[in-house]
């Protein structure tokens, strides 16, 4: 069903007016609320009256995280604090997380936009929906809760962790759809089958997946395994959360909110704007957001526009499901995690040598993240050899890495020279979950 037809099946002409007239807003309101904006602005020669139609937008500077990082924590924000009734934090950027506030009408899009996908996934009213993404910093749980709310279904917020009791609730709620990662779904398959529950003892039939990539291997699997059908959801906290792309039933890419998040593809290193079918960088520029606007933002993923429309009826363009990153950021367990956060992490202890590595696996469906670091050989000689003083030192990286990544990594100190180097320097990841 398609929720809000007036908008997701608009014709293409009437949302290219709409996203002009927006963009003219939006930029005249940064340009007067957002000292960041008005100063690139002016550099660049550009006014809010150059601003006529969505094809202005070329005309516009880019926004990435390191500017995000520079105006921590409040220095994009639009609208005045009092208008602000929620923030959220982006997970594990090297420094500062990033911070997004929302005033009333975000939190309204953000439903809305959010009871669009699950409608479209074909989640009714009479849906009991739990929401398996962490509650808390991250916009995956909250997110999801209210637009569960929004659309009338009952939402049971179930959160991480205990999985056993997750499948219980399953049985006993009747519970008929579920939003997770793609991972934990398959993980949650294998604790059911070893508590020897079957898929048609449950009334589970949809399933909401994302935050982190996926691929049609595991979507099959999933969809066997649960007994479900399975649908991509994408966003990002920069530009909402989750709801800023979502698939129909065609299961073939992701229509994109578009009256409220103007895509583009861009050539990440000319910066170019690249036609429909490319694969480049999606940017994004938030066409209604009031507490923090952003203008064509780098989000770092790796997509196209797919050509052609769609056989469900919504005229909103599609994208191909992400398949990369501009940048070496990895996903791990659902966070954010950059090797640049290890290695600041590694040269604030003395006893470690600049030579680490990172190896992520994929254990029962669940990542695990081992760091492998050398010892400094100055450590080394005072009595590395035994093993007391390498567990201490373990444990110390171990608790350090917890507290800037916030996920828990197995530490192994390694004696000096034993990490291999390529050409002279270390391979940095070993990313040993092969997404078939
Ligand atoms: P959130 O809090 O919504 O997860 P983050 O900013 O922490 O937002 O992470 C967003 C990133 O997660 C995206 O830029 C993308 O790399 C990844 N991501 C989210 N959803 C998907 C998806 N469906 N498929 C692939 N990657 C995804
Ligand atoms: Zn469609």
């Amino acid at each position: 069903m398609i929720w809000n037809p007036a908008k997701e099946s608009m014709s293409r002409e009437d949302l290219r007016e709409l996203q002009g007239r927006r963009l003219h807003k939006i930029v005249t309101y940064v340009y007067h609320n957002v000292p960041f904006y008005r100063n690139k602005m002016q550099a660049m020669d550009v006014s809010p009256d150059d601003i006529r139609t969505i094809d202005d937008i070329v005309k516009l500077p880019f926004t990435t995280k390191q500017d995000l990082r520079d105006n921590y924590p409040f220095g994009l924000q639009a609208a005045p604090q009092s208008e602000i009734i929620r923030i959220h934090a982006s997970t594990g950027t090297t420094g500062h997380p990033t911070i997004v506030g929302y005033t009333r009408k975000d939190i309204g899009v953000w439903s809305e936009c959010m009871s669009r996908c699950l409608s479209s996934f074909g989640v009714r009213k009479d849906d009991v929906f739990s929401v398996a993404y962490g509650y808390g910093l991250f916009t995956g749980g909250l997110g999801v809760h209210y637009g569960v709310e929004n659309l009338g279904a009952a939402v049971v917020p179930t959160s991480t962790g205990n999985t056993q009791k997750h499948v219980r609730l399953l049985k006993d709620l009747g519970i008929t759809g579920i939003a997770c990662t793609p991972s934990f779904a398959l993980h949650l398959a294998e604790t059911m089958e070893q508590e020897g529950i079957t898929p048609d003892e449950l009334k589970l039939r949809i399933g909401a997946f994302g935050a982190e990539p996926w691929t049609e291997n595991m979507r099959s699997e999933i969809e066997s395994r649960l007994g479900i059908k399975a649908y991509n959801i994408y966003g990002l906290s920069e530009i909402m959360g989750p709801c800023v792309s979502y698939e129909c039933e065609a299961q073939h890419g992701s229509h994109i909110n578009e009256d409220h998040f103007y895509p583009e593809i861009i050539d990440p290193t000319t910066l170019e704007p690249l036609g429909p079918g490319k694969t480049g960088e999606l940017v994004f520029t938030t066409l209604t957001k009031e507490g923090m606007p952003l203008l064509r933002y780098r989000t770092r993923d790796l997509t196209s526009i797919m050509e052609g429309e769609c056989s469900c009826g919504r005229n909103f363009v599609r994208m191909a499901p992400i398949c990369g990153r501009s940048d070496d950021m990895l996903i791990i367990r659902g966070i954010n995690v950059f090797p640049s956060q290890v290695e600041s992490v590694i040269l604030s202890i003395p006893e470690c040598a600049p030579h680490f590595r990172l190896i992520v696996d994929r254990v029962d469906n669940l990542d695990r993240l081992t760091v492998q670091v050398e010892v400094r050989p100055e450590y080394f000689d005072q009595g590395f050899d035994t093993l007391a003083p390498i567990t201490e030192l373990e444990r110390k990286v171990a608790s350090k890495l917890k507290s800037v990544l916030s996920i828990s990594a197995k530490v192994n100190v390694k004696a000096p020279n034993t990490i291999e180097r390529v050409e002279g320097k270390t391979k940095f990841v070993i990313d040993n979950r092969i997404l078939k």
